[in-house]
């Protein structure tokens, strides 16, 4: 694979940056890569592990004179970060984010970008519950989806460019609309995670009654939920104030197939109940067939990395 930029800037060193930096050097995809991170901590162990070529101590700093700018912050930091940037962005250069919402970041990013600066939004659909820049791993894009969220009038070749970097990462790419999106993700990944968090709030509630037994005799099916609910809160904090609409419409929908399941657990109607089990099992063969996760025994814990 050979290089797709001269500079990439990473801003914000967590989980998908530090994941980027490795999968960019892995198939030599940058000349230089630098990287900020706002707390010194971070920084420090940026340095301490090799996580950029260099680390700098502002934003400013390792955005200037980048050819691609990658805004790796929480969702709700993107605006005052491309803020902050602005004035350094050199002309030709394309800023992208990673954000997991995308019409919140147009509102917020768009507005800063500099007239003969591209601006091409994009989210890959890659993660784990870790977080911070030592969760990062070369292999977290592998075989996943990126979907690239051009904007009105983005230019072609700056969408191309980040495509190839994209696909030299090992991702498949895909391009959606903003609002689109919103509503997929909500539907695949949002809701899921929020629905995650409440069992195990639920379940935490009882710990108090029940002691320690829910930790002791966790089943395949609270393990799971637990796994998602340990992912970080500020992201999530995040991601669901700023994909209200989307997230709040699929609830309200899944709110009614509860009650209506509820129902057919309380009249004894188990044909209701078989039915909806036997649909919903064809989509996790689906999402097998499509080679997006792994039909080993309990999910082939231990086979995955993080
Ligand atoms: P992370 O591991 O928690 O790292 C977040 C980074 O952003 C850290 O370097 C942190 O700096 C910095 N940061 C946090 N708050 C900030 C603020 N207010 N201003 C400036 N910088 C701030 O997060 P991540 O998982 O890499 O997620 C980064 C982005 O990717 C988010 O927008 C998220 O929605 C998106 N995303 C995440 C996943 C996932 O599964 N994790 C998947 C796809 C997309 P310090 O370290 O100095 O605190």
């Amino acid at each position: 694979m050979s290089q797709v930029y001269d500079r990439v800037a990473l801003i914000g060193l967590g989980l998908i940056a530090s994941s980027m930096f490795w999968a960019i050097k892995r198939a030599g995809l940058a000349g230089e890569v630098t990287g900020y991170a706002r707390s010194a901590e971070t920084r420090e162990t940026a340095r301490r592990i090799g996580l950029c070529d260099r680390v700098c101590d502002s934003a400013r700093e390792a955005a200037e004179g980048a050819d691609l700018v990658v805004l790796c912050v929480p969702v709700g930091a993107m605006g005052a970060v491309a803020a902050e940037i602005a004035s350094v962005l050199k002309p030709g250069a394309t800023v992208t984010d990673v954000g997991s919402v995308k019409r919140h970041v147009i509102t917020a990013v768009q507005p800063h970008i500099p007239q003969g600066v591209h601006f091409v939004p994009a989210h890959p659909l890659a993660g784990t519950e870790h977080s911070g820049p030592e969760a990062g791993f070369a292999e977290l894009y592998d075989n996943r989806w990126c979907l690239l969220v051009p904007v009105e009038g983005s230019d072609p070749q700056a969408v191309a460019r980040l495509r190839a970097l994209w696909e030299g990462m090992g991702a498949h790419v895909d391009e959606m609309d903003a609002d689109h999106h919103d509503l997929v993700l909500a539907v695949t990944s949002h809701a899921p995670h929020l629905i995650a968090y409440t069992m195990v709030g639920v379940a935490d509630d009882l710990r108090r009654v029940t002691d320690s037994e829910v930790i002791k005799y966790s089943a395949a099916g609270f393990r799971d939920f637990t796994r998602i609910a340990a992912s970080d809160p500020t992201m999530w904090r995040d991601v669901f104030l700023t994909n209200k609409d989307a997230t709040l419409e699929i609830l309200g929908r899944f709110t009614e197939e509860l009650f209506a399941l509820q129902r057919a657990i309380r009249t004894g109607d188990g044909e209701h109940l078989f039915d909806y089990f036997t649909r919903t099992r064809a989509i996790r063969r689906g999402i097998i067939e499509a080679g997006q996760d792994t039909d080993a025994p309990d999910f082939g814990r231990g086979q995955v990395k993080a």
